[in-house]
């Protein structure tokens, strides 16, 4: 079954200059990147994104890591589409905490826990279609995905102030 995920290069990755090493693992899926761009993440994004953890004792430090506070202020977001695209991509992420991941996984060969205990871990990708879809929907508007993966609607807008080129 075709499915679609988010994946981001956490901001330790970005600052390790880990893109290229992370998109070539990501490439022996064959699943295809139908969005991708680079993103200063906000507070708000990041309590959004990580709202299921909001009562975890790591919660704030997550949120000061996916900002990046302690590396870069920038995130690389992505969506892969394909054949089992969650399954395949967490299978490369490997497990959570990098010290348990599989070696030869991303988070195994680039991952590090931190003494303030947080799992540097590199990348995110979503766990499965519901979280997918929530994620995607948080981090990308339609129209910046070049396959149709949810249903759209039509907002109009009367009007609409934005920053354009000088
Ligand atoms: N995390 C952490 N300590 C933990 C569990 C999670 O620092 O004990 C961080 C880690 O960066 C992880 C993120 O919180 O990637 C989100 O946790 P989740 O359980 O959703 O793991 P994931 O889906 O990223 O594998
Ligand atoms: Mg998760």
């Amino acid at each position: 079954m075709n499915q679609q995920t988010l994946i981001l290069i956490k901001p330790d990755g970005l600052k390790k200059s880990l893109t290229g090493n992370v998109l070539t693992r990501l490439s022996e899926t064959k699943l295809d990147i139908v969005a991708t761009k680079i993103v200063k993440v906000s507070r708000k994004l990041a309590e959004e994104h990580y709202s299921a953890l909001r009562d975890k004792p790591f919660y704030e430090e997550l949120i000061k890591y996916i900002m990046g506070d302690y590396h870069k202020h920038k995130v690389m977001a992505m969506v892969y589409y394909g054949e089992s695209a969650i399954d395949k991509v967490r299978e490369i992420c490997g497990a959570t905490n990098p010290e348990e991941a599989d070696p030869v996984s991303i988070r195994g060969a680039y991952g590090r826990i931190t003494t303030k205990g947080v799992y540097e871990n590199v990348i995110h990708a979503s766990r499965n279609s519901e979280e997918a879809e929530r994620e995607i929907k948080l981090w990308f508007e339609p129209d910046e995905i070049i396959v149709d993966i949810y249903p759209t609607g039509i907002l109009e807008l009367k009007s609409v102030k934005k920053r354009i080129w000088a």
